[in-house]
């Protein structure tokens, strides 16, 4: 997916959750962050954290945490830039974790691929995607039946069939309603 377009704010404190998971991932030993932001674009979610510039007004680290899907996140993956070894006139260590991939399109566009998968979440939408389609291909067909035993007609190829078990017209034996249910018992009664 294309990466989160324009800039963000990096507004705000690093909460405590942010840190713990920082200590728990960073590729090396660093500092922890100071400042954090977010940004969301289309099932794509962003968590920047950084740590301010010490000892130095040069720059330390960051982090984008990448998360993807939707209706909830199943796919992560980090990027992690080291900025200290600029301080000694190399370039910043880059360090994308096994979960991420990221490339540029042929119109110059970044695309990032996180593929680190966050199972709760791929639960959540495997389900969500399954619901729908049962929606669009199964619920037709179980409302025609529906509505066919509604009418006395047969569930499968809607010939009249009255108060018969079984169809005269294809043979088969439709769901039994539970108005004919109570039919039948009222005529056993009498008996
Ligand atoms: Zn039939």
């Amino acid at each position: 997916m294309p990466l989160i377009p324009g800039t963000f704010l990096v507004s705000r404190a690093a909460a405590e959750l942010e840190v713990l998971w920082w200590r728990e991932n960073a590729p090396t030993t660093m500092d922890d962050p100071d400042w954090a932001g977010n940004a969301h674009n289309w099932g794509q979610r962003l968590l920047h954290l950084e740590v301010m510039s010490k000892p130095t007004s040069l720059p330390y680290s960051t982090c984008d945490l990448y998360r993807a899907g939707w209706p909830t996140s199943a796919l992560e993956g980090a990027r992690w830039i080291d900025y200290r070894p600029s301080w000694e006139g190399q370039g910043p260590d880059i360090h994308s974790n096994q979960t991420l991939f990221a490339f540029e399109a042929w119109n110059g566009q970044r695309w990032l691929l996180p593929f680190g998968a966050i199972w709760p979440g791929f639960a959540t939408n495997t389900l969500f995607y399954a619901a729908i389609l049962w929606l669009l291909f199964a619920a037709p067909f179980a409302l025609r039946r529906r509505l066919r035993l509604k009418r006395g007609l047969c569930s499968a190829c809607a010939y009249p069939i009255g108060e018969s078990v079984t169809c005269t017209e294809c043979g088969r034996a439709p769901p039994i309603s539970r108005k004919s249910i109570v039919r039948l018992r009222l005529a056993s009664t009498r008996e």
